[in-house]
């Protein structure tokens, strides 16, 4: 059976240790990195499915690792860091983060995010041939445009649609606001942050049953929005 990979990248030995103690429980394998420029070698020869990032490091800002990783790759990467500033987590996104935790952190949410990051690498790599996107009793027939909440198709805005997609493709993971603004108006000034909040609010409307405790969409408060698998 294939044991997943894990980079782990953290000069701190007492949280490299935790990390390691962690992911010993599970079916893992594990290499780790404690500077930056070791890091980014690694990256490259130990072809890992997940890496766990650490964003203070001595060499290297860890966004800046992120901005190299992304220039080559679309793996798994989740920052886990000391730093709780939204900016700091926004900026890791925007770089090209899937996931961000703040130290300290709880090693069951730990091993659940490295699930979804795992998971995501997966579904990524089968649903390029694939174009029906399937998530609970979620559906979306890409060729065909449509969508379906319980088998009954809804009319979503072209707009709404974009903005579904985009969530869908990118499920598990964390998008900015700046992200999505970038991806679906082609632009990411903090004004049109406002209008985002209100196709989201409609979209939620015609996809969660209860739109003010949503299922599928969740609201990262002050950093973006994340599609979650069912
Ligand atoms: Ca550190």
């Amino acid at each position: 059976m294939y044991k997943p990979k894990i980079l782990i990248v953290e000069d701190d030995p007492t949280i490299s240790n935790l990390i390691r103690t962690t992911l010993d429980t599970q079916n893992y394998q594990y290499h780790t990195a404690r500077t930056g420029s070791s890091a980014i070698l690694d990256a490259v020869s130990y072809t890992p499915d997940v890496i766990i990032l650490d964003l203070g490091l001595p060499d290297m800002d860890g966004v800046d690792i992120i901005k190299k990783v992304r220039g080559w790759s679309n793996l798994p990467i989740i920052v886990v860091s000391a730093r709780s500033e939204d900016q700091d987590k926004v900026d890791a996104l925007d770089a090209g983060a899937d996931d961000y935790l703040t130290k300290p952190f709880s090693v069951d949410e730990f091993l659940a995010r490295v699930r979804v990051a795992l998971r995501r690498s997966y579904t990524e790599a089968s649903a390029e041939e694939c174009s029906i996107y399937e998530n609970g009793e979620l559906k979306i027939d890409y060729a065909a445009g449509c969508v379906y909440v319980q088998g009954v198709e809804i009319h979503l805005t072209p707009m709404e649609y974009k903005l579904l997609c985009l969530l869908a493709k990118n499920t598990g993971k964390v998008l900015t606001h700046n992200y999505i603004l970038k991806e679906i108006w082609g632009s990411a000034l903090e004004s049109d942050t406002p209008s985002l909040r209100v196709f989201m609010a409609t979209l939620r409307k015609k996809i969660e049953k209860n739109p003010s405790s949503p299922q599928y969409i969740q609201t990262h408060v002050g950093v973006g929005y994340r599609m979650i698998r069912q």
